[in-house]
């Protein structure tokens, strides 16, 4: 897979990533689909506003899934941790994986969680998302790695592996962990603190004197994944087409802004495989007067 060159990639299992990649794949594009799950689809409590549909967020991604299986779309499980601009597109990458893609649809959405005082401000000096690929920048050091859910643990466990001390604080979970040299933290971050680099994690209750802090949650800021990428707020700034400010790239749903709704997130879904197609035709045309 890691050589293939797609015609777009698609990031994003939840309803914007689900009608991106159905459109793409009504117009016969080659599509690559990143992510896992179906997004906050399964939260809703009864959903009584998306057109032809009355139901609990169990019965809609049962839905979900039913339609997936009958239009043979497979949604390849990754947690991209970073895409970049190439001279042909983009390089994306997830963990150990890698992919290449002519273009791009980010539909990420947002994390309640949000971020924390710091956390943005910091990213690249001492705050990363990204256990594989900052781990090493942390050897023998003192490190926090703040957990939004228990299936991060096995890459807070991968961070132990270098730092000499991992202060783990997890979010809505008891944390268990095999390393000697993590020790969990009950407490909620406030803030990263720290001058030209990071050099603490405040808590309500207390503050943990560290050189790095991870943040290993669902979904990361944007402008963390893509390098460049003009944002606004928590939001990526597009235009009514879906275009961002890096040619290729395009971006749908609730990481586009409110409101926060399913029809929202599924029409710009839509609309940027769109964009993404007379984008991908301009290359070709280019590519057809070059030779
Ligand atoms: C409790 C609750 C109830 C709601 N009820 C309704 C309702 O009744 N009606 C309504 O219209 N709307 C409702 N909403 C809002 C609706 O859920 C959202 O507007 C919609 O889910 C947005 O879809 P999305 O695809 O943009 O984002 P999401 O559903 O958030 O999906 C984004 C997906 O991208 C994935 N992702 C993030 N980062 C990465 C990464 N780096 N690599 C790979 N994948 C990544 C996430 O894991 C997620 O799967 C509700 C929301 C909540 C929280």
């Amino acid at each position: 897979m890691m050589n293939e060159n797609y015609q777009i990639a698609v990031i994003g299992g939840g309803i914007a990533g689900q009608a991106a990649a159905l459109t793409a794949k009504s117009l016969r594009l080659k599509l690559l689909w990143l992510g896992e799950g179906y997004g906050k689809a399964d939260r809703a409590e009864y959903i009584r506003n998306y057109p032809a549909f009355t139901g609990d967020g169990a019965a809609f991604t049962d839905a979900l899934e039913k339609q997936r299986v009958a239009e043979g779309l497979a949604l390849t499980p990754a947690r991209v941790d970073g895409v970049y601009k190439t001279a042909d597109g983009f390089f994306i990458t997830a963990g150990k994986q890698s992919f290449s893609a002519q273009s791009v649809v980010l539909a990420i959405g947002v994390e309640a969680a949000g971020v924390i005082a710091g956390e943005r401000e910091f990213l690249g000096r001492g705050v990363s998302y990204c256990a594989v690929c900052d781990g090493a920048l942390y050897r023998g050091k003192n490190i926090a790695v703040v957990l939004s859910d228990e299936k991060f643990a096995e890459e807070a466990e991968y961070l132990a592996g270098f730092a000499s001390n991992v202060y783990c604080v997890c979010r809505g979970f008891e944390g268990r962990f095999r390393a000697e040299n993590i020790q969990t933290v009950s407490d909620t971050p406030i803030a990263v603190v720290g001058e030209e680099r990071v050099n603490g994690l405040r808590l309500i209750k207390s503050e943990l004197a560290v050189d790095g802090v991870f943040f290993l949650k669902n979904s990361a800021p944007p402008e963390a994944l893509v390098g460049g990428l003009e944002t606004e707020g928590n939001f990526v700034k597009v235009t009514r087409s879906g275009e961002t400010n890096l040619k290729g790239l395009f971006a749908a749903g609730d990481i586009t802004g409110t409101p926060y709704q399913f029809a929202k997130a599924a029409g710009e879904g839509l609309v940027a495989v769109y964009s993404a197609r007379a984008y991908l035709n301009t290359l070709a045309q280019k590519e057809r007067e070059r030779s």
